[in-house]
């Protein structure tokens, strides 16, 4: 019998698909993370730090989970944490859309609305807010994804593992947009412990501190999950060869791209990606390049899906 005994069983092992229509050589592959049964890569860290709080002690049977977030880790928290009897809590700024708040809603997540307005430091903000909680609510623990070690420790012992063996060892390099790095050091770590000449390729939106330096013109963009404004704890610059910087037009117009060429339906962080990836895979087409898609399109279709919303932000499409 092949019977999963939760839903949790079923995360990972997410499949690397050839990406030959965009690419004819050939030598560009996609790992599908969208195909997580909560819809994105987050999933994984999320069954990390939840199993290392148990196993610390830091989170014990019935207590609460607090995290700020809008987004995929929320998503992948509250999945485990309705098969392991947990509550959770998501502090989430105002800005967030009604469909990421509901998406939350719908797996049992209570949702905490915060101003956008003040910044991570303030005690009003979705951080001050979430630290107030974890304070006030005993058993509480806050997973913490740009501190927490369990992040890029997940990526080491699945993503990384994963993409070997799918590969035979013949990956050449390895492409991912950074957030909190721990996607790309994680798998990156693993891959160039096993075969030294692996390159680590992080893409980064532009006008994020990656590519910008801590001194350059840091600035907001409009792609969703990737790049940052300080360097986390879970991301490790050594395992990272070099970066590629990507706009927000060049995202959104990959992402756009990718549905109708290989009927592959990713966000604009996936779009970063396979944009860096190509990039790469053109420089020689004798290197495999294996390029992360974190989540799926479905999430943005009134964003970067939508003409309007795209010409409101003056992208041509
Ligand atoms: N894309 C999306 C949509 C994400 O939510 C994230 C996580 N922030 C990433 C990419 C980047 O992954 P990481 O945090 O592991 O660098």
């Amino acid at each position: 019998m092949s019977i999963h005994e939760s839903i949790i069983d079923t995360i990972g092992n997410t499949p690397l698909v050839r990406l030959s229509r965009l690419h004819p050589p050939g030598n560009l592959v996609a790992k599908l993370e969208y195909t997580n049964p909560g819809g994105s890569v987050k999933e994984r860290i999320a069954l990390a730090m939840i199993e290392a709080a148990e196993a610390s002690g830091e989170l014990r049977p019935g207590g609460t989970i607090i995290e700020p977030t809008s987004g995929n880790t929320g998503v992948g928290l509250a999945l485990v944490a309705a098969v392991r009897g947990y509550r959770v809590i998501c502090t989430v700024p105002d800005k967030v859309s009604q469909e990421k708040r509901d998406l939350l809603r719908a797996y049992g997540v209570e949702v905490v609305i915060a101003p956008t307005e003040y910044g991570p430091d303030h005690s009003d903000s979705y951080y001050g807010v979430a630290n107030k909680l974890a304070s006030e609510i005993e058993n509480s623990f806050q997973p913490n994804q740009y501190y927490n070690e369990a992040n890029p420790r997940s990526h080491y012992e699945s993503t990384g593992p994963e993409i070997w063996e799918q590969t035979e060892g013949e990956i050449g390099v390895w492409v991912a947009g950074v957030g909190t790095g721990g996607t790309i050091t994680g798998a990156g770590r693993f891959l160039k412990e096993r075969k030294p000449s692996v390159e680590v390729v992080g893409a980064d939106p532009k006008g994020s501190i990656y590519t910008q330096g801590p001194g350059g013109e840091i600035h907001q963009y409009e792609v969703e999950g990737v790049g940052e404004d300080f360097y986390p704890v879970t991301v490790d610059l050594d395992v990272i060869d070099r970066f590629i910087e990507v706009s927000d037009e060049e995202s959104f117009a990959m992402a756009r791209r990718l549905p109708r060429t290989e009927g592959v339906l990713t966000g604009g962080s996936g779009g970063l990606a396979v944009e860096a990836g190509l990039q790469v895979a053109r420089e020689e087409t004798g290197r495999l390049v294996v390029v992360i898609v974190p989540d799926s399109g479905r999430g943005y279709l009134s964003k970067l899906f939508n003409d309007e919303w795209m010409a409101s932000k003056g992208f041509t499409t």
